[in-house]
């Protein structure tokens, strides 16, 4: 008989399809009823958030934009420097708009530290966020994080977009990898 085996990169599985999908519905309920009578723009952050902002905004009833922000914070070798890099700025301007920025995850809270300084630079309305998942427990920087999917612990996930050295993006649910700690 052949026993299936598998890879230490393996990801666990943490939130299934249906968990992420319920929760994703319930924040773009929340945002609807928010943001009614304003001015939506969303700030999508690439590449990690491009799966949680699709779903994300086909969960929210409004008109709305979405743009996209790309930086680099990660490296493949996933140490968080606090450097921060914007790859792809925005295409639009959201001076007088009421922008929802849209992130992956929240870890030490630096990337998006910095991503909310820079927008606030370019005089939207308003400035919110909202972020797939949050790490408490590695959080440095001060964040408020207005819609929230979950709070995790002190692991690196994958999956539903995030990954690790670019794999992974594509699986349709959020595991974690155990077998070496690929991050500092
Ligand atoms: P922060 O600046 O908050 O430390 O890190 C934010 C970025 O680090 C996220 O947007 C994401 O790209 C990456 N990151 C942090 N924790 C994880 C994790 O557990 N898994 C993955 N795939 N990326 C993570």
């Amino acid at each position: 008989m052949i026993t299936p085996t598998t890879t230490p990169t393996q990801p666990t599985p943490l939130l299934s399809a249906d968990v992420i999908a319920a929760r994703v519905r319930e924040l773009g309920q929340a945002i609807t009823r928010d943001y009614r009578d304003r001015d939506l723009a969303i700030v999508a952050v690439l590449s990690g958030a491009f799966v949680f902002a699709s779903d994300l905004v086909r969960a929210i009833d409004l008109p709305l934009t979405v743009d996209f922000l790309g930086v680099r914070s990660y490296g493949d070798a996933t140490s968080s420097s606090g450097v921060v890099q914007i790859t792809h700025d925005i295409a639009r301007s959201v001076e007088n708009r009421d922008v929802l920025l849209v992130e992956d995850i929240v870890d030490t809270g630096l990337t998006v530290r910095f991503l909310i300084d820079t927008l606030k630079t370019r005089s939207p309305r308003s400035l919110a966020l909202a972020s797939l998942l949050h790490k408490p427990s590695r959080t440095r920087a001060a964040v408020d994080i207005a819609y929230l999917g979950f709070t995790i612990d002190d692991v690196f996930v994958v999956g539903y977009g995030l990954d690790h050295a670019q794999r992974h993006r594509n699986l349709p649910y959020l595991g974690v990898i155990t077998a070496d700690r690929p991050y500092t």
